[in-house]
């Protein structure tokens, strides 16, 4: 999801050198006392007066050259802050050391971030204080441009007929006042006090998007009374946003300046603003790039709400709700899809892969506390880096990173971001391996299980039942992919990854990854810390993201399962079976160990648990040809909903307590006739959203609509083809009833907007899950199966796209399935029919011309024509519509007396009147 608040992290990237957090508590002593005397010297302006600062041993003309680089004219306040402390070479313990330090210089309104490294040594005194000179130095990066900024009082403008614009945004200001805050480019900033008339309009090119618009507005475009408006823009762009001829300088009352300034101060530590802890607590701003545009638009029916254009985003433009924390657009503009920056291009603009990943973590669940180190092996992708982007929550306080390429490194954050910015000192050119070695705490509450999970958002909708005090059940806590518990790489950037976690006793641990033989160990009491279970899990085949799950837990069981190297058992069924062209699977694994563990009030339920999960396991591996993950546990938890979440090596069931529980039957993900469907679906995970991944929310039904599909074809190989129908049919419905929120690639946005996760269930699992026995009905069982094979071997362990599913079932049918996938994944809707039918008379044999005829947008879709014959026989017969108008000459065995369509209730329609 796109964060608001905070400017975008690549904006910084060109910029970002820098700050980070105070890594030392400053000592009052000698060192303290030089760097304060440097800051004395930096504001007096006299370069000359750092020559005073210097050791004996120094070089003068080099001390020259950095003073005036140090000492420029105008600093009207300078802070230094030490970050680093090392023994310097060729000194005696205590008497030199190498310092890192970090320096804000401002001068009035601008500032600039820079980093040195000094090298100091003690001097002899005849006092028992110790004195300290610089012995050398040398700048190593540097960010300018920062800016303070203020709402000017003694410029203001009158608007007549101003009218500022964007793409598919309009705010016209008949009448009104606007005042800017300045810089020595130009203005950056303004505010807009809209006089009467004033009115915002917003319409997105894109019809996808007008559906939002449509749900949160009950229009295609957002038209409202506008009170004030608050604009961030590039100082060269300041006449092209707000242009010249709507405005008229003039004099502006003191009490108009008051209301602005009060709007100007609530937005501007919104955006762009820079995190600089110790170094200022001011709120110093970067200028957005050119082109970039942010609007905070006050309104009347809606509140604040904010529009921004980000050339950085690959969807550009984007208008968000900031009440209601919703995202009501998101989209490319035209210009950014004409460059080839659309969203299926995101991820190859990683600048690095993580290949491996070794924590090394504490977690204290009292205190929800972590204390960590996380090792890093990655390798550069871009032509050439000065910094790089982890994601870790902006809870967690970065303690230090160290890198064995470039030594100390020195890190930024951002406002409101889970983003930390390490500057490399240097440049990394591609194919470049680094590693680098975090220390990191802080306390991190789990979140609710992300969209993995089929209960999700559920206990958002119904407040009473977050989890508290008032939940009777075991505590636990899960912290997967949408907390970012560790430092990472992109998301979805497969890596492998050695885990050492440590929690206090009687703590359990369940996490991605093999569990070491001898694990976990006991660690006896120490300090008066508690004994404690350190454990050391290794995930050996890559994962999309690392997950960890701390509860009492009980080991229930555990089991060596045989796989009988599917991939050939496929291939000794026939050439049918196999993807057209053989693709080479790579090792795959012909065994997994199978453990279940449980709350210990669920172990019951985890002993009936272990034979469906072997069963499903081996039924998925049929079909696939492989199990991605050699290792596979099942934790059971209790919850106050069921549901669950499936990171790699590891499958979280919950567990509903039937106290806590409200009723949920009529979810879409509730198939109460199939009690073993969370675990089928879960388990699908493994293979869909796990091994092979998602490109981006558009293509997240990849993970939900092929695991909601297996878990409907385990039904059918364990309970029978009506159980299967009866599945399918209620997604089928599910389907039809909320087709009109939006498309499956809408991803997380189902429901967004009002806020209901059933409607993103019921299009993102079921409509998804029908889509697929759509397309096997239309092309077959075994192109479609070779298809499901072709893409799992082709993108294990990477992330795909809906073209590239789209290619693989291409391939296997030798057919073009453009306008299915654009119908059933791009639009929204159901297919709205009229049929009739007649008997052909005097043919032989006897037919039925069934005429089946699309009033709504044109689609294709498969469809069951039921045949009743005289008396009780009925036959069903299958066709594929595919022209707006279609007539199918069907051979008859009898008498027919009427003849229904989709009365299977398989295809999501809208049957209307002949
Ligand atoms: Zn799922």
């Amino acid at each position: 999801m796109r964060r608001f608040v905070g400017a975008p992290a690549m904006l910084l990237l060109a910029l970002a050198q820098g700050a980070s957090y105070a890594q030392q508590p400053p000592q009052v002593d000698g060192i303290v006392r030089l760097l304060l005397r440097l800051e004395q010297v930096m504001q007096a302006g006299n370069p000359d007066a750092y020559m005073d600062l210097l050791s004996a041993v120094a070089d003068r003309r080099f001390a020259r050259d950095a003073s005036r680089q140090l000492v420029g004219p105008g600093i009207t306040r300078a802070v230094i802050r030490e970050r680093d402390r090392a023994p310097l070479e060729g000194t005696l313990p205590g008497d030199g050391y190498r310092l890192m330090v970090e320096i804000l210089a401002e001068r009035g309104s601008r500032a600039r971030i820079e980093t040195w490294r000094l090298d100091i040594r003690r001097v002899p005194t005849e006092t028992s204080e110790d004195e300290w000179r610089m012995a050398g130095q040398q700048s190593l990066t540097s960010v300018d441009g920062l800016h303070r900024l203020a709402l000017s009082a003694s410029k203001a403008y009158r608007a007549r007929n101003l009218v500022v614009r964007s793409d598919d945004l309009e705010v016209r200001l008949p009448d009104g006042y606007v005042f800017v805050a300045d810089t020595a480019e130009g203005p950056t900033a303004a505010v807009l006090l809209a006089g009467d008339g004033s009115t915002m309009s917003f319409r997105p090119a894109p019809e996808s998007e007008r559906e939002q618009v449509r749900i949160y507005a009950g229009s295609d475009s957002i038209e409202t009374r506008v009170d004030e408006v608050f604009l961030r823009f590039n100082p060269s762009e300041f006449a092209a946003r707000v242009p010249a001829d709507g405005l008229v300088p003039s004099e502006a009352a003191p009490e108009l300046f008051r209301r602005a300034d009060a709007v100007f101060r609530e937005y501007v530590v919104k955006s762009f603003s820079l995190d600089l802890a110790d170094l200022s607590r001011d709120t110093w701003s970067l200028p957005p790039a050119e082109g970039d545009f942010l609007a905070e638009i006050r309104t009347r029916r809606f509140q604040t709400l904010t529009y921004s254009k980000s050339s950085n985003d690959p969807e550009d433009i984007s208008l968000f709700d900031r009440r209601r924390r919703r995202n009501i657009s998101v989209y490319a503009s035209q210009p950014s899809l004409a460059a080839g920056a659309g969203r299926f291009e995101a991820d190859s603009r990683a600048a690095f892969d993580v290949l491996n990943y070794e924590l090394d973590v504490s977690f204290d669940p009292a205190r929800q506390w972590f204390d960590g180190r996380a090792l890093l092996r990655l390798r550069v992708r871009a032509d050439a880096v000065n910094s790089l982007t982890l994601r870790l929550a902006e809870n967690l306080t970065v303690r230090s990173i160290y890198s064995n390429e470039f030594g100390r490194l020195l890190s930024l954050r951002i406002r409101g971001q889970n983003n930390v910015i390490v500057n490399l000192a240097g440049f990394a050119t591609r194919g470049t391996q680094i590693t680098l070695d975090v220390a990191y705490s802080g306390r991190l509450e789990p979140a609710e299980p992300d969209r993995e999970a089929v209960a999700l958002q559920f206990p958002q909708d119904r407040p009473e039942f977050i989890e508290g005090s008032s939940f009777p059940g075991e505590v636990s806590f899960l912290y997967s992919s949408r907390t970012a518990w560790y430092p990472q790489g992109a998301e979805g950037d497969y890596a492998t990854a050695v885990m050492h976690l440590t929690v206090p006793e009687p703590y359990q641990v369940a996490a991605s990854g093999e569990l070491a033989p001898g694990s976990p160990v006991v660690v006896p009491e120490i300090d008066r810390q508690p004994p404690a279970h350190r454990y050391n899990f290794e995930a050996r085949q890559p994962v999309r993201y690392l997950a960890c799950l701390v509860t009492r837990l009980v080991r229930v069981s555990t089991r060596t399962v045989s796989l009988v190297e599917p991939l050939a058992k496929l291939a000794s069924a026939g050439a049918g079976a196999m993807p057209s062209e053989p693709l080479t699977p790579g090792s795959f694994n012909s065994q997994l160990e199978l453990t279940v563990e449980a709350n210990p009030r669920q172990l019951a339920r985890g002993r009936q648990m272990l034979p469906v999960a072997e069963d499903i396991m081996g039924y998925y591996t049929s079909i696939v040809g492989d199990s991605p993950y050699p290792d596979l546990t099942i934790a059971l938890v209790e919850h106050n909903l069921p549901g669950g979440h499936s990171p790699a090596y590891l499958a979280v069931l919950y567990q509903p307590l039937p106290a806590a529980s409200p009723n949920w039957s009529g979810d879409p993900a509730a198939f109460v006739s199939f009690p073993e469907y969370f675990i089928a679906h879960e388990l699908a995970h493994q293979w869909w959203g796990q091994a092979v991944g998602w490109r981006t929310y558009h293509d997240q039904w990849i993970s939900e609509g092929f695991s909601q599909y297996f878990a409907a074809l385990y039904a059918r190989q364990r309970r029978g083809e009506a159980l299967f129908q009866e599945m399918l049919r209620r997604m089928a419905k599910w389907s039809r009833d909320q087709g009109k929120a939006g498309p499956i690639a809408l991803g997380y946005r189902l429901g967004h907007i009002q806020g209901d996760s059933r409607i993103f269930r019921a299009i993102l699992y079921n409509k998804s899950a029908v889509v697929l026995h759509m397309l096997r009905r239309t092309i077959g069982d075994e192109a479609f199966f070779r298809g499901i094979r072709r893409i799992y071997f082709g993108a294990r362990f990477a992330r795909i796209g809906t073209r590239d599913v789209r290619a693989a079932f291409e391939k296997e049918s030798g057919r073009d399935l453009g306008r299915f996938f654009n119908a059933w994944i791009e639009s929204s809707g159901t297919p709205v029919v009229a049929y009739s039918w007649a008997r052909e008379a005097g043919g032989a044999p006897a037919e039925v011309v069934v005429r089946v005829e699309q009033r709504g947008r044109e689609s294709e879709f498969p469809v069951t024509v039921t045949l009743q014959y005289a008396g009780v026989a009925t036959e069903d017969v299958q066709i594929v519509v595919r022209e707006r108008v279609a007539e199918f000459r069907l051979p008859v065995k009898g008498d027919v007396k009427n003849v229904i369509l989709n009365r299977d209730g398989l295809t999501p329609l809208e049957v209307v009147g002949r």
